[in-house]
């Protein structure tokens, strides 16, 4: 069996084109999105992430600010940019690019962005609002995943839906998401014993590790969707997941691949948000 690959960069470009459509919409009222990205210091990968955040704003019609910080900004100072950004009316949604450096806790500055603009979805007021299914912003990433399942009509209704990782910006939300479309859900994290006799139950597997080949094809049973989250680095340096993809699409019934699958749909929810915290002034 070789599975159907869902296709995170077909689906971004179809979802960013309705974003853009929104935004149109807000613009002709007098209203343009914003969004503010704040980087403190200088690493390099959360430098290429802002960096597409940002031009992802552009390219759908989205105004966004990047605000540059160096490394040794202190924690107050950067709280004070955050109380002004959430008193700022141009600006819908705020993003603190993380991590932070080890000075600022990075849990306090979150907790400063006022909830109606937390468009990462990490306040937690907004995993309060996930959990308890009320209105607030959901984390990008398993939201992402979630609309990967929608564009295949996947039904989670009483199916199995096992969820590797707990992490609070992707496992535990990712996990909730799935109860509330009625799914039942088993997270697995480090401490799992057995993770195989787990993943070989499930109709969804969701890997959120961070570690190459956490899921083998031995570890899956025929037919099953597998959404790789993870973004790693193969002995090529080249980017890759945390599913051996070339084992497991034999077996699984739809697979996300890494990169051009999850790593998109992030960006793209990003954009879902601002937009959405806009429409909601
Ligand atoms: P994280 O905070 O490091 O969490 C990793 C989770 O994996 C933890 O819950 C850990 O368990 C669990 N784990 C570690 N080893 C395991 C094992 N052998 N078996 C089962 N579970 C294991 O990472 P994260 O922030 O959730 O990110 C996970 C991955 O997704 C990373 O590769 C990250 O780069 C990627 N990511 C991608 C996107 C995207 O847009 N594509 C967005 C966010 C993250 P414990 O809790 O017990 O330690």
């Amino acid at each position: 069996m070789t599975a159907q690959l869902i296709d995170g960069n077909a689906l971004s470009k179809q979802l960013r084109a309705q974003v853009a459509e929104r935004a149109a919409a807000l613009r002709a009222r007098g209203v343009i999105p914003g969004l503010a990205v704040i980087l403190v210091g200088e690493n390099p990968a959360s430098q290429v992430y802002v960096r597409n955040k940002v031009k992802a704003c552009e390219d759908s019609g989205l105004y966004s600010v990047l605000e540059k910080h160096p490394a040794d900004l202190s924690e107050a100072a950067l709280l004070a940019r955050v109380e002004a950004l959430n008193n700022d009316p141009a600006i819908h949604g705020i993003l603190v690019q993380l991590p932070l450096p080890a000075h600022i806790d990075a849990q306090k500055v979150i907790e400063a962005i006022a909830p109606a603009k937390d468009v990462d979805g990490f306040h937690v007021a907004s995993a309060g609002a996930l959990m308890t299914g009320s209105s607030g912003f959901w984390p990008c990433t398993p939201n992402g995943c979630m609309k990967m399942l929608e564009s295949i009509h996947y039904d989670l209704r009483g199916k199995h839906a096992v969820v590797i990782g707990r992490s609070n910006i992707v496992g535990k939300p990712m996990a909730l998401m799935l109860l509330q479309k009625n799914a039942t859900v088993t997270l697995c994290h480090s401490a799992t014993h057995n993770l195989k006799a787990m993943t070989l139950q499930a109709d969804v597997i969701v890997a959120a590790v961070g570690k190459r080949n956490v899921l083998t094809a031995d570890m899956v049973k025929p037919g099953a969707v597998v959404i790789d989250v993870g973004m790693n680095r193969n002995d090529e340096g080249k980017l890759c997941g945390d599913v051996d993809f070339d084992g497991v699409k034999e077996v699984a019934g739809y697979i996300t691949p890494v990169p051009g699958g999850v790593g998109p749909m992030t960006i793209t929810m990003l954009l879902v948000n601002t937009l959405e915290a806009a429409e909601r002034c």
